[in-house]
């Protein structure tokens, strides 16, 4: 999408730990206008796929998972990552190594919220490793549910998590592929130097 990858050009840092800081408009400060630009994209990428539930993790991937959704018109259900006092009943848990925080923890979402007749699209804010997304296929997976695709605002292509999940068969799309980043220069997925 190309004003996505305009738009990082514009507003984007890149971080140490090859972290790339898009607060202005995606993670902390949300530019509501162009979200609902980005859902309208996400739905065009999946047109003629059944799609039944967006299911997403929180925090981060909350607001594009809920555009998402509202654009599809289905429900959307994020899974927890922190043990919950109101959460009740039987989930589902697969293991997550966080690229943010360094560390496993167990992402997990009732039961009750996903069926064996779900049609599921899979979101996130951003794709590195592709163990957020990954995570979220298992748990889809213990549901006896499908998953219908993949979809995240921005790949970091370089780390290889999505190339990995495309090479595992699913339809993973991402609205921005940046290829190559450093203090000075993002490059996306195809563009010429
Ligand atoms: P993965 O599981 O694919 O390695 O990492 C994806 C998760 O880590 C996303 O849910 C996102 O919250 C976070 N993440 C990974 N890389 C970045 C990044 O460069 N910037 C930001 N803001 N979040 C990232």
């Amino acid at each position: 999408m190309k004003a996505l990858e305009e738009k990082i050009k514009r507003e984007g840092t890149v971080l140490p730990g090859h972290v790339l800081k898009v607060g202005s408009f995606l993670n902390q400060r949300v530019d509501t206008i162009f979200l609902a630009k980005m859902a309208k994209e996400t739905k065009r990428l999946f047109k003629g796929i059944k799609i039944t539930k967006v299911l997403t993790v929180e925090a981060s991937g909350i607001a594009f998972a809920t555009a998402v959704a509202m654009a599809l018109k289905v429900p959307m259900v994020f899974a927890k990552k922190h043990p919950s006092a109101n959460v009740s009943g039987e989930q589902y848990f697969s293991p997550v190594y966080s690229f943010t925080h360094k560390t496993t923890y167990d992402i997990a979402v009732s039961k009750e919220y996903i069926s064996s007749d779900d049609c599921i699209l899979i979101t996130d804010d951003f794709l590195a490793n592709g163990n957020a997304i990954k995570g979220l296929i298992d748990i889809v997976h213990q549901a006896g549910a499908t998953v219908a695709g993949c979809c995240a605002e921005i790949e970091k292509g370089f780390q290889g998590g999505g190339d990995e999940i495309r090479k595992m068969g699913y339809k993973m799309e991402s609205l921005a592929i940046v290829e190559n980043m450093s203090d000075t220069e993002i490059e996306f997925r195809g563009e010429k130097k």
